[in-house]
């Protein structure tokens, strides 16, 4: 087991392009000051749109990448510098990777033999593993022989036959049908219990970062915008973006006008007549002629006659955040 850590870390790929049409110079890094942590057995799920720096990050992490600003330790050392193959990191990308013309096993057994294991310490890893991932009746099998969810499971059992400190999983499933996915996200939930490794799995699926992750880091655009359990992070997103990105189907994001009504303050929506009453918690917040976004989750909305007063939204999930530099 191990915890991560990374401090104000930052990538700008020496290939990037810089157009004279870009905005700044901030907007050539692939990430941007970049910190945050994973507890000792912690899983993480990293998840945002494609191109938010996502992949980036978990190659530096695993040493792939070169880091052109801050700090990456496991525990106390700091791994900026180390090799890969000194990180004690397990990998298991979306491309399986496997070696066609070795049986599974020899597939397993493959980088214990290049550290000079013992057949029996390799007999042994492999034995605990196998049944963890269902692939004990596939050792003797090739990867051209086998489904993509085999390859998978093969691919993710090897990832973790060393037993590293950190496991690092990007995009593992995304190659899988519905209910292949769904069934190995649940093994991977149920290995992770097991053996209790550090995970950190990228994914630009919500439903596997939520499902699997005890606390999911947020990007866009090379920024982390939160980091929080799943739950927190639905209910309690810390900008419009987060919002929306979280939840099927995702938050309402309305524009409005926050003015003073008789009875109190009231949101108000351009070319409608709809009245909402300001949650008690804004008060202290909000101004005349405020212009907020209001944000609104579609399971929290009732439909109800409301021509005679305003519309009081259920508050659970009810969020506003200013429109900037904006007051009517
Ligand atoms: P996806 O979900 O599509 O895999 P991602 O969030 O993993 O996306 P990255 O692959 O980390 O995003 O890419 C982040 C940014 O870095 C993108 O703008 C991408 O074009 C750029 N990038 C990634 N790899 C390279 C590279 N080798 N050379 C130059 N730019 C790169």
């Amino acid at each position: 087991m191990a915890q991560l850590k990374l401090k104000g870390v930052y990538k700008r790929y020496d290939n990037a392009e810089r157009s004279f049409f870009r905005k700044a110079a901030q907007n050539d890094f692939a990430v941007k000051n970049l910190s945050f942590a994973c507890e000792d057995g912690e899983f993480v799920g990293i998840l945002g749109p494609s191109g938010c720096g996502k992949t980036t990050t978990l190659r530096m992490v695993a040493g792939l990448e070169e880091i052109t600003a801050g700090d990456i330790y496991i525990g106390e050392t700091r791994i900026n510098d180390l090799l890969p193959k000194d990180r004690n990191i397990g990998l298991a990308f979306e491309d399986y990777a496997l070696y066609p013309p070795l049986t599974v096993y020899e597939n397993l057994a493959f980088n214990m033999r290049a550290q000079k294991k013992s057949d029996a310490e390799v007999k042994k890893a492999i034995d605990y593993v196998a049944p963890l991932l269902k692939v004990e009746d596939l050792l003797g099998m090739k990867p051209p022989a086998l489904s993509g969810g085999q390859k998978q499971r093969v691919n993710i059992a090897r990832a973790i036959v060393r037993r590293p400190g950190l496991l690092l999983l990007d995009e593992p499933l995304s190659h899988l049908d519905g209910k292949m996915r769904q069934q190995l996200r649940h093994e991977i939930k149920r290995m992770h219990h097991e053996i209790k490794c550090t995970t950190i799995i990228v994914t630009h699926d919500q439903m596997e970062a939520m499902s699997l992750a005890d606390r999911i880091v947020i990007m866009k655009d090379g920024d982390l915008q939160q980091m929080g359990a799943p739950i927190e992070v639905y209910d309690n997103p810390v900008n419009a973006f987060v919002a929306g990105f979280i939840g099927e189907p995702p938050m309402n994001l309305l524009s409005s006008v926050i003015v003073r009504g008789d009875g109190g303050w009231l949101f108000t929506f351009p070319d409608s007549d709809l009245r909402v009453e300001v949650p008690q918690r804004y008060h202290d917040v909000v101004s005349d002629g405020m212009r907020v976004t209001l944000g609104v989750r579609p399971v929290d909305v009732m439909v109800a006659n409301i021509r005679q007063r305003a519309a009081r939204l259920l508050s659970r999930s009810t969020k506003i955040w200013e429109t900037r530099g904006e007051s009517a």
